[in-house]
C-alpha cells in the first residue's frame, strides 16, 4: 500500500506534467491543482485509484472543439470570434455544462470550467458528465439582432457536436434566456428536429423548467444555510456581501431576503453598490435584466440608502456572509484578510473558482466556513438535469416541486461533502469533501468502463 506522502509526490509530478503539456492555461492549472492537491488521502487508501493512467485520463478532455464564428454587425462589418466546446468527461452521462460569452474566454478558461464541472455534476448524483464551452464574443453593447446573428453562426458549427444524449449546453456569463432562445432556434432549424433536451435554460413556454433561472443563486443560499446550521446558526438576521449583478447574484439576493437575511451589495465590472437598506431585487432585475443597464443606474434610482463606488473592492463592505457571484479569482488574499477582519462567518461560492487558492487557505485557517463552487453552485446544473428529465417525459413540474427537489439536492450535496471530509480526517473542510466525493463517483465509473 502506498503512503499518503508517496501519493502526494506522484500527484505533484502529475501536476508538473499537466503544466508542461498545457502551456499558457493558468486557470486550468489552478483548477487541476485545487483538485489534485486534496486527493492524496483517497488515492492512498484505495489502491485501485492509483492505477496508472486513471488520473492522467481524468485531466485530459475526451474531446476539444475549436471553431471560427464569423458574423456581421448592424453596419454590415464582418467580425470573427472563436468558439469552444470542451467535452471533458462522459463516464457518468452526456457532457453537461454552460456556454460563456465574454472577451476573456480562451481554451484555458473553458478547460478550467469543464474540469470543475465533472466533479460538480458528479456531486448532484443526476447522471451527467462534464463539459463547457463558449466564445470570446462580448455581448455588451450589441443589439438584439447582432446577438442573434452571432448565436446563429455559433450554433451552425456547434450543432454537429451536441445532442440530448451527447452533450447538453446551458447558459453561463453572457448567455441567458435571450441567447439560449436564439441558439435553440438555430439548432431546430438546422436539424429539423424538436429536441428539447439539447439545451437547458430554455423559456418556460417551450421546454424550460420553472426555477431554472433561480436555481444557482437559490442553491448557493441553501448551501450557505446548511453550513451555518452545522455550526448551530441560521440565516435569519445575517447581512451578506454579494458580488456580481447577473443571473447568479440576483437570485442569491432574492433567496437571502426570503430566508430573513439581507444582501447589502451588488457589483459589475464598473464598481459596486452598497445599499444600507438591503438590495431591492425587483429594481435590480429591472435595471439589469430588462434594461441591460449597469449597477450605477440602480444606485441612482434607489435613492439615499444606496451609493455607487466606482472600481474598488466589494469585499471591503463588512458583513456576516460573503457570496461571490461574478467571476473567477475575484476574491484574493487581501480581500479574504479584510473579510476575516470584519468578522465574516461563511463564504459560499456562487461563481466558479471566485476565491484564489491563497484566499481559500486563509479563510479556512481562520475557521471561516468555506463552500467551494463545485458544491455550493451545483443547484444550477442540478435543475438543468431536472429540465432534461421533464423534457424527456414531455411534462412540466410545478415551481414547488422543482424547489423541493433543489432543496433536497443541495442538502444531500452538503451532507456528502461534510461526511466525506470527516471520513478523510478533514472535518469541516468542504473543499476536500467535495473533491473526494466527486472524484470517487467519476473514478469508479471510469474504472468500470475500462481504458477509453
Ligand atoms: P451573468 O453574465 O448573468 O453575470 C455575470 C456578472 O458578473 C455580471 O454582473 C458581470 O458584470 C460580472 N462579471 C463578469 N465577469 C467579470 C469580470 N471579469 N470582472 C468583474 N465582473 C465581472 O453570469 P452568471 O450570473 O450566470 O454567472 C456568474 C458566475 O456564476 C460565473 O462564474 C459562472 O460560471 C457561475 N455559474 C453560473 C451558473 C448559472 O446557472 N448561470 C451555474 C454555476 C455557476 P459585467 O456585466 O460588468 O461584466
Amino acid at each position: 500500500m502506498t503512503t499518503r506522502s508517496e501519493t502526494r509526490t506522484t500527484l505533484d509530478h502529475l501536476l508538473t506534467e499537466i503544466e508542461h503539456r498545457n502551456p499558457a492555461q493558468p486557470e486550468f492549472h489552478q483548477a487541476a491543482h485545487e483538485v489534485l492537491e486534496t486527493l492524496a488521502p483517497v488515492v492512498a487508501a484505495r489502491p485501485e485509484y492509483a492505477e496508472p493512467g486513471l488520473i492522467e485520463r481524468l485531466v485530459e478532455p475526451e474531446r476539444q472543439v475549436l471553431f471560427r464564428v464569423p458574423w456581421q454587425d448592424d453596419k454590415g462589418r464582418v467580425h470573427v470570434n472563436r468558439g469552444f466546446r470542451v467535452e471533458f468527461n462522459s463516464a457518468l452521462g452526456p457532457y453537461k455544462g454552460g456556454l460563456r460569452f465574454h472577451p476573456s474566454v480562451n481554451l484555458g478558461v473553458i478547460k478550467f470550467l469543464g474540469f470543475e464541472q465533472i466533479f460538480k455534476n458528479a456531486l448532484t448524483g443526476l447522471g451527467i458528465g462534464g463539459g463547457k464551452g463558449g466564445s470570446d464574443f462580448d455581448p455588451h453593447g450589441r443589439s438584439d439582432a447582432e446577438v442573434m446573428r452571432f448565436c446563429q453562426s455559433f450554433m451552425t458549427e456547434l450543432h454537429r457536436h451536441i445532442g440530448e444524449h451527447t452533450d447538453v449546453p446551458a447558459g453561463d456569463i453572457g448567455v441567458g434566456g435571450r441567447e439560449i432562445g436564439y441558439l435553440f432556434g438555430q439548432y431546430r432549424r438546422i436539424t429539423n428536429r424538436w429536441e428539447a433536451g439539447v439545451l437547458t435554460g430554455k423559456g418556460q413556454g417551450w421546454g424550460g423548467s420553472l426555477i431554472r433561472p433561480e436555481a444557482t443563486g437559490y442553491g448557493n443560499v441553501l448551501f450557505a444555510a446548511a453550513m451555518l446550521r452545522e455550526r448551530g446558526e441560521d440565516l435569519e438576521g445575517q447581512t451578506a456581501v454579494v458580488s456580481g449583478s447577473g443571473n447568479v447574484a440576483i437570485y442569491t439576493i432574492e433567496k437571502l431576503a426570503a430566508l430573513g437575511a439581507n444582501a447589502v451589495t451588488c457589483s459589475d465590472s464598473s464598481g459596486y453598490v452598497v445599499d444600507e437598506k438591503g438590495v431591492d431585487v425587483e429594481l435590480l432585475k429591472q435595471v439589469k435584466e430588462v434594461e441591460r443597464g449597469r449597477v450605477d443606474t440602480y444606485a441612482e434610482r434607489r435613492g439615499s440608502s444606496a451609493r455607487f463606488v466606482p472600481g474598488g473592492s466589494v469585499w471591503d463592505v463588512p458583513a456576516d456572509l460573503a457570496l461571490p457571484s461574478a467571476t473567477q479569482n475575484e476574491l484574493d488574499e487581501n480581500a479574504a484578510a479584510t473579510l476575516i477582519r470584519n468578522g465574516v462567518k461563511a463564504v459560499s461560492e456562487g461563481a466558479n473558482m471566485p476565491a484564489t487558492p491563497e484566499a481559500v487557505h486563509l479563510l479556512q485557517k481562520a475557521g471561516v466556513a468555506f463552500g467551494p463552487g463545485k458544491a455550493a453552485n451545483a443547484g444550477g446544473v442540478a435543475v438543468s438535469a431536472l429540465e432534461m428529465a421533464q423534457n424527456h417525459a414531455r411534462t412540466s413540474w410545478t415551481a414547488a416541486k422543482v424547489e423541493e427537489e433543489l432543496a433536497d439536492i443541495m442538502n444531500n450535496i452538503h451532507t456528502t461533502c461534510h461526511e466525506t471530509a470527516e471520513r478523510y480526517d478533514a472535518p469541516g473542510d468542504y473543499v476536500t469533501g467535495a473533491n473526494i466525493a466527486g472524484f470517487e463517483r467519476v473514478a469508479d465509473a471510469m474504472l468500470a468502463q475500462g481504458v477509453i
